[in-house]
């Protein structure tokens, strides 16, 4: 790695730029790449908090799933903003149809169970509009409806379902690093 150039790349950064990529994205930095970081957030006089959140993202997470969990689920909910049932996951599938091409598309979602329902009403809503409209797409409407139903079955589970830990594992460095500093929330980027 040429040092030379990951030091001239964060000094071209404005503070808000260099902030955002050690708030958000600083895992898998070396330790060179580290001291470097550490110089450039002194020499601009930025608040030296920044170097833990940086150390949080490149730990070993192993061990923390259940506190991961807890922590997701005690938040308010980032759709209703409703803080009186636990949050939880689930998995929408929603299907287009056009000819004969049929696509289905996936998405991991957290909310309350409500705001969860919602969702899963939308994609079957819009599965149900476009999906069948080709050969195959029938099939593939069937089978999203029937994968919906049962992301549906776990929104109200007591504990963290499948689909939540799927998202916390698929997160789980700003879920970390949101965890031990509250002010940054794990749901927006
Ligand atoms: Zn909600």
């Amino acid at each position: 790695m040429d040092l030379a150039l990951v030091r001239d790349t964060y000094a071209r950064m404005t503070d808000a730029e260099l902030l955002q990529l050690l708030r958000y994205n600083a895992a898998g930095l070396t330790e060179e790449a580290l001291e470097i970081v550490k110089e450039e957030v002194s020499r601009r006089g930025l608040n030296p908090g920044i170097i833990h959140t940086v150390a949080l993202q490149n730990m070993d997470y192993a061990g923390y799933e259940e506190a991961h969990c807890r922590y997701i689920q005690s938040l308010p909910c980032p759709e209703c903003g409703s803080v009186v049932q636990h949050l939880n996951g689930t998995m929408t599938y929603v299907v287009h149809s056009i000819i004969v091409v049929t696509q289905t598309e996936k998405q991991l979602a957290v909310a309350c169970p409500d705001c969860l329902d919602k969702k899963i009403d939308q994609a079957m809503l819009t599965t149900l509009k476009f999906g069948w409209w080709s050969f195959h797409g029938f099939f593939f409407t069937l089978r999203a409806l029937i994968l919906n139903f049962r992301s549906r079955g776990h929104h109200r589970a007591p504990e963290a379902n499948f689909n939540l830990k799927k998202w916390i594992a698929a997160n789980v460095r700003h879920v970390h690093v949101s965890m031990e500093e509250g002010e940054i929330s794990p749901f927006t980027r």
